[in-house]
């Protein structure tokens, strides 16, 4: 997924193991890392993940809050059927794509992985509509492994702090990965992601709300545009 954004960013990628700590710190101090989609099992994570392209979590949630109570298992999928799911899913974009992908994980997960949700990269991706990043999800979230997923938001705090200047998604997320320090690598994704969602938001970045104002070269170029 190549990503980019319009604004010129600050040299990047020169930040000092120190630099990189302090970020973390104070964003450890500042945010509680918790997922706000909601789910109950492996499943329901990667289904989920799946729904919330392109969608906000509190949709996702709602949709999700009504299907989960009678549909549990890849089987119970399969048996809903591409047009039932399509309906128990058509208030979310792209529902139709979406509930291809996720019968055809159900059918795979059947298939080749006894029903269960493999807990490794190369098995996740292996399965229909699964790329790195929502492999990425499900080992962090569920598995509890420190690999970090990189949404939209992510991109673009890692790009605004200079903790990353790859052009793409996937090689965001091995730089972050390369990075982070082990402390705070189970958590780094929520606290990148939150930040990103709640404070350093796409247009109009809360710069004068942040914990990071003092560590971030980005700052400067939004005080010059007020
Ligand atoms: S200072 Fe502004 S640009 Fe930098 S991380 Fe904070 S909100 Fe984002």
């Amino acid at each position: 997924m190549l990503m980019s954004s319009s604004r010129k960013e600050p040299s990047i990628g020169s930040l000092s193991a120190k630099q990189v700590t302090a970020i973390y710190q104070a964003l450890a101090a500042a945010i509680q890392p918790k997922p706000e989609l909601e789910y109950g099992s492996a499943l329901d994570l990667l289904v989920a993940v799946v729904l919330s392209a392109q969608c906000t979590d509190k949709a996702v949630n709602k949709v999700t809050a009504q299907l989960w109570q009678n549909v549990r298992t890849p089987r119970d999928y399969l048996a809903l059927g591409q047009e039932g799911l399509e309906h128990a899913i058509r208030s979310i974009g792209l529902y139709r794509n979406k509930a291809k992908s996720i019968l055809g994980l159900c059918a795979k997960l059947i298939e080749d992985f006894h029903g269960e949700v493999p807990n490794t990269r190369e098995e996740l991706m292996k399965l229909p509509g699964v790329g790195r990043k929502t492999a990425s999800v499900v080992l962090n979230v569920w598995f509890r492994q420190p690999v970090i997923a990189v949404d939209t938001h992510i991109f673009r705090v890692a790009h605004r702090l200079g903790l990353s200047n790859a052009p793409t998604a996937d090689e965001v997320s091995s730089d972050l990965e390369n990075i982070t320090p082990a402390k705070y690598k189970l958590d780094a994704h929520h606290y990148l992601l939150l930040h990103g969602r709640y404070t350093c938001q796409a247009r109009i970045p809360k710069c004068d709300q942040c914990v990071l104002a003092r560590l971030c070269p980005s700052r400067k170029i939004f005080s010059a545009e007020k």
